[in-house]
């Protein structure tokens, strides 16, 4: 039976990626040695980061000024990174869900952190829009899409002070601004690669402006020196990677993508407002993410939450239980996912209705 990976993260892949990561686990560019076992210095691999590299800054129109690098330790080392890179005294952040309270919660060791506004009293189930940020903040963090709850910040902001983007889960999703960033980071085993690398696109001018002593590992500068071989990288992970940015590429790059995302997203969110056993967690649709689609029974229904997901699972439907803090449901329609798994997961929708 086809199975549909709905999986928040790690997820799916292109097809493409898991071909090309296949041939290359048995010969890696030409080189007659496995991409497991080859030297990060070898010609081989530098060609490959490097083109990496330029294909992040080609498909997110990257402009002069930025860097580009890649790292080991998860968005969840960058929530410890960023302050302690670029917090002097104050910074400011959104709290928008549970990675965000996490990246908020880390900022506290470094200095003075103040949340500007919260969403937590209604379970992260709408991102705060009127708030005020101090003139004075070293930089504004947010979370542009929230994987737990299902809510996404679609637009860029714009803000007076140096804005920080934990876009691990949105990442090559939709066309994004960067010059309206200082840094951006994420994991990239939500919409890149597997698990194990993690890429970090920065301004460099607003690196070298606090006065603590940096570990090295811990010092942006020195990665950024090194051209992410300060040591050993992730080798297979971005291997992954450029594979995957080759496939979106070839498929016509973000504003494509994100015309394939806004289609699938619409047929899920369309059915969950039609069907009379489902109701969607998010209220306000602009707040709505196209990547983690969060549902519930609706309230005459609750007790087949269960029967849904073991009916969902006989259809080869797997990864929507939502995550361990929330229940219910969550459908991650990343970009690798087809939009037939969308209609698989739809037509069971329709069925378990007419069942019950
Ligand atoms: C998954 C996720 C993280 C955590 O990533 P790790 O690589 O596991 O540290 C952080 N932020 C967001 C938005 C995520 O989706």
């Amino acid at each position: 039976m086809k199975k549909h990976n709905f999986y928040a993260g790690p997820s799916i892949l292109p097809q493409y990626t898991i071909d090309k990561t296949i041939e290359g686990i048995k010969d890696f560019a030409g080189s007659g040695l496995s991409i497991l076992e080859i030297s990060h210095r070898s010609k081989e691999f530098v060609a490959c980061i490097n083109d990496t590299i330029a294909l992040f800054k080609e498909l997110l129109e990257i402009p002069a000024g930025y860097q580009v690098f890649f790292l080991g330790g998860g968005a969840s080392m960058q929530f410890a990174m960023v302050p302690m890179n670029l917090l002097e005294k104050k910074a400011a952040y959104l709290n928008t869900g549970e990675w965000a309270s996490k990246a908020l919660k880390e900022a506290k060791l470094f200095g003075e952190v103040i949340e500007v506004a919260s969403s937590k009293e209604k379970i992260f189930n709408y991102i705060p829009k009127t708030y005020t940020i101090p003139s004075d903040a070293d930089y504004f963090h947010i979370t542009t899409n929230n994987t737990i709850y299902g809510t996404e910040l679609k637009k860029d902001l714009e803000v007076k002070v140096p804005l920080v983007a934990d876009m691990s889960s949105d990442i090559f999703s939709r066309p994004v601004d960067v010059s309206k960033y200082s840094l951006i980071y994420g994991g990239a085993q939500k919409n890149l690669a597997p698990a194990g690398v993690t890429f970090v696109i920065v301004k460099e001018d607003i690196l070298g402006k606090v006065s603590r002593p940096l570990p090295s590992m811990l010092d942006y500068r020195v990665h950024i020196k090194g051209e992410s071989m300060f040591n050993t990288p992730p080798v297979f992970a971005i291997f992954a990677a450029q594979q995957t940015l080759t496939w979106l590429k070839q498929l016509g790059g973000v504003k494509a993508i994100q015309k394939k995302n806004i289609e699938k997203a619409g047929v899920l969110y369309d059915e969950i407002e039609r069907n009379k056993l489902f109701k969607c967690t998010i209220p306000d649709p602009e707040d709505r993410s196209l990547m983690n689609i969060c549902f519930v029974m609706s309230d005459n229904y609750k007790e087949l939450e269960k029967p849904f997901g073991d009916f969902a699972k006989s259809k080869g439907i797997l990864g929507i239980e939502g995550h361990r803090s929330t229940g219910g449901f969550r459908a991650s329609t990343y970009n690798a996912l087809p939009k037939e798994s969308v209609e698989a997961l739809v037509a069971a929708m329709k069925e378990f209705e007419i069942k019950n």
